[in-house]
């Protein structure tokens, strides 16, 4: 079992929820220390307070991967005697490093709004605001037809061949590679100086471009030449739409009365607040993490029955209740679903390559909000 230094856990979790998901403007990455060290033991938290942080040193942690940036506005001083100053000291004199992934992680599949989703019950979902639109390459690669198989799978694994519920698709074309291995060459095939032709197989494939490093890896580590000849085209098909927010299906429908018990119970809110008629009936559910102020016309527009959705201004409620929409507020706290969901992805990664690390989730509770 390896131990995973800190860039190779990024990778892997970059992998699933790239920066490139992040709004515009958001800060998301390395904010504190450093990543080129062993990384054994790896916190996922909701905030990175200073509770977080005397959790993350009793516990021995290496890495905090947060989903609120811990620095969001560009700070003026680090001044040790003050609360930030004090957390940021911490860090750096127990060699923690931490990273944030904020709007990318709301954005990625089985990132928060799914887990919100899930933990809903949701069934049928789709995203609520689309943001970014995957960008797709195509692959060609020629390679010796008793080595095709190896390849072809290498590439599915790795991720490329996804057409909507579709895995592995590609295409071959059988043909003929001629090349001449030059002076100082090592051929799988042939000698130096001799033109050789050889029955290959050209192998046509798609990915998402940000899975790029890792779709080429793998065909490199299970072609057998020494040069490897492939194409990679840029495409005008359009990836998936990702985005914040989810809608989707209650299995069964109830009153809105119902749906806010069942949501304070399973995203373990302390309370909710409700705005509509508690007798009416909700089917369809629109869910956003954080602060969803934004996006209820969103929600109504795509013909929610009821957004749940965390900081929910006053006159916002008023303008979504006198359009008939209704909301359930559990609190910007709820997407703490996200400490267990990432852990567990990660773990199941992690797993895969036979890493010896683990994830923990931060067990601190840092919602300010009590109820009585
Ligand atoms: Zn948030």
């Amino acid at each position: 079992m390896k131990m995973p230094n800190g860039h190779e856990i990024i990778q892997m979790f970059e992998r699933f929820s790239p920066k490139s998901y992040a709004m515009d403007g958001d800060k998301v990455g390395l904010q504190i220390g450093r990543l080129n060290k062993p990384c054994g033991r790896v916190m996922i938290a909701l905030d990175v307070l200073e509770s977080v942080v005397d959790e993350a040193i009793e516990e021995n942690i290496d890495l905090i991967i947060a989903h609120h940036p811990m620095i969001y506005r560009p700070l003026g001083s680090i001044q040790t005697e003050q609360t930030a100053g004090r957390v940021i000291e911490k860090l750096i004199k127990h060699d923690i490093a931490v990273y944030a992934a904020h709007t990318n992680l709301d954005v990625a599949r089985g990132g928060v709004n799914d887990l919100l989703a899930s933990a809903l019950g949701l069934i049928d979902t789709e995203i609520l605001v689309p943001t970014v639109t995957e960008e797709l390459r195509k692959l060609a690669v020629f390679v010796p037809i008793d080595h095709a198989e190896a390849v072809r799978a290498a590439l599915g694994e790795a991720g490329a061949g996804f057409i909507g519920k579709y895995s592995e698709c590609s295409f071959s074309q059988a043909g003929t590679g001629r090349f001449q291995p030059e002076e100082g060459a090592d051929p799988f095939i042939g000698h130096s100086g001799q033109l050789q032709a050889v029955q290959e197989e050209k192998i046509e494939t798609i990915y998402p471009a940000q899975l790029e490093k890792k779709v080429l890896g793998a065909m490199f580590k299970a072609h057998p030449y020494e040069e490897v000849a492939y194409d990679i085209y840029s495409l005008e098909n359009k990836g998936e739409s990702l985005g914040l927010g989810r809608i989707g299906l209650l299995p069964e429908e109830m009153t809105l009365e119902q749906f806010a018990e069942q949501a304070k119970k399973s995203l373990e809110s302390g309370g909710v607040r409700v705005v509509g008629d508690m007798t009416r009936i909700v089917r369809k559910v629109a869910v956003l993490g954080g602060d969803g102020n934004k996006y209820w016309q969103t929600a109504l527009r795509k013909g929610a029955d009821v957004y749940v959705t965390g900081d929910f201004y006053y006159h916002t409620a008023h303008d979504a209740d006198a359009e008939g929409l209704a909301v359930v507020d559990p609190g910007h706290n709820v997407e703490k679903v996200m400490k267990k969901g990432v852990a567990a992805i990660l773990h199941e990664q992690a797993s895969k390559q036979k890493w010896d690390v683990a994830f923990v989730a931060s067990a601190v509770e840092t919602d300010p909000f009590q109820f009585l």
